[in-house]
């Protein structure tokens, strides 16, 4: 057979697994400090999940069990009850009009931006954020909409939002008209949360060029400021304009259990070359029907049982161990002469490095001298470079190791006065 060769135009190896390299490079070099290595670097939660989830499961399970209660084939796109206990807590409960059958239950958010891109035509003028959480541009060079990549790892065909300190790290709306747009706020990997009259701005942009805004609200739950948008439908004409991924990943930890949804407005609509407006709902909810059979149902439950008054507790205390642990990195972080961005509304803390150094240069510094793994922002895009994000995700013990740790990092220069635990090797 002949292969999809967009796979091929896919740059340097995905983020991550650079990383991994390495950081086992590192530990087989160093086996003494092996030990001491940190990982404040992929975005993966570590705490167990929340107790109302487990009990959900467990019951779950036992009644597939019974001839009784035994379920087969759900409904491809998430149980009734499921859906409106999402659409109630996340939307209705909040003053936010989302009807049960906008939900679309799913296996994540990772997933849903990719499938998406199966009811999305060819030809789109398509902008993603630069930093960017790279699986927006990698599902975009899979799908065939884009051309190759340039020597900094750009795709011709992707229009930058550009986030710099300048802007806050949110990105107005471009001059150019564009056909899919996707933002992500709270933001990964820079932390920032966007104004509602900025958000305002984008939707009424959209709703003009009738532009889809494709919102990651994955850190939804992370939001302290008050005023701060947890939906883009708390702008009521996003309806026409915006879909929206959730997950339960990183409010219920659920990011080994698996779960997600889409938001999708009936309201909203695509459009055929030959001038038709098409809604997307259907489309989407073909799709599910057709390529899926839906999230298993002990999951369900689990989604189902965050809601709970308990589960709403637990998640609640999970998301204040997190941003406790984000506050103790960025005071560490500040403490070492550091700017920083995010881990008030966000658990990461973007942080910019000494001028001129790379970013994959001060990880290899850092994993050096402090064995605290972070992620450079090279790998986050061309505006990613220069800075590198520290995740939140930890322990607190953990977290205040690593703070300790990064707190005597010293920025500017690399540790010669003082000898470092590597000697020579970390010249
Ligand atoms: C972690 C994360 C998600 C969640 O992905 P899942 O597939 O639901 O685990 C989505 N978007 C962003 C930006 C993330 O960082």
């Amino acid at each position: 057979m002949f292969i999809n060769e967009h796979f091929l135009k896919l740059s340097a190896g995905y983020l991550f697994p650079e990383i991994a390299r390495r950081v086992s490079v590192f530990a087989q070099e160093n086996p003494a400090l092996a030990p001491r290595i940190i990982r404040c670097g992929i975005g993966d939660v570590t705490e167990p999940l929340p107790p109302a989830a487990i009990a959900a499961l467990h019951a779950a399970v036992d009644e597939l069990g019974t001839r009784e209660r035994f379920r087969g084939y759900g409904p491809a796109t998430g149980y009734d009850e499921v859906r409106r206990a999402i659409a109630e807590g996340d939307y209705r409960s909040r003053g936010v009009e989302i009807a049960d059958d906008e939900i679309f239950l799913s296996d994540g958010s990772k997933p849903d931006a990719s499938a998406f891109l199966e009811i999305v035509g060819a030809g789109n003028r398509i902008g993603v954020p630069d930093p960017v959480y790279p699986v927006y541009v990698d599902t975009n060079v899979m799908a065939g909409n884009t051309g190759a990549a340039d020597d900094r790892g750009a795709y011709a065909g992707l229009v930058p939002l550009v986030g710099t300190p300048a802007n806050g790290f949110v990105a107005e709306p471009p001059a150019e008209p564009l056909d899919l747009v996707y933002l992500c706020f709270p933001n990964n990997p820079t932390g920032a949360v966007i104004s509602r009259e900025a958000l305002e701005r984008w939707v009424a942009w959209a709703n003009r060029h009738r532009a889809v805004i494709l919102y990651d609200a994955a850190y939804e739950a992370f939001i302290r400021d008050g005023k701060a948008p947890r939906s883009i439908f708390e702008i009521p004409e996003a309806r026409r304009c915006a879909v929206e991924f959730r997950s339960f990943s990183k409010n219920g930890g659920f990011t080994g259990l698996r779960a997600g949804c889409t938001v999708v407005p009936r309201s909203l609509e695509g459009r055929t070359r030959d001038g038709r407006t098409v809604p997307l709902h259907g489309l989407w909810n073909r799709r599910w029907s057709t390529c899926s059979n839906g999230v298993s149902y002990p999951v369900q439950r689990a989604v189902e049982a965050l809601y709970s008054p308990q589960g709403k507790r637990e998640v609640a205390a999970l998301i204040e161990h997190y941003m406790g642990n984000a506050a103790i990195l960025r005071r560490a972080l500040e403490g070492a002469g550091f700017r920083t961005w995010g881990g008030i509304d966000a658990p990461y803390v973007w942080v910019a490095c000494p001028e001129g150094v790379p970013s994959w240069d001060l990880f290899d510094r850092l994993l050096r001298e402090t064995q605290v793994v972070v992620t450079p922002g090279a790998g986050f895009g061309r505006h990613g470079e220069g800075f590198f994000r520290v995740s939140a995700f930890n322990s607190r013990s953990n977290a205040e190791e690593a703070a300790t740790r990064l707190a005597t990092f010293v920025v500017g220069t690399p540790r010669t006065s003082r000898r470092s635990p590597l000697g020579s090797t970390s010249a």
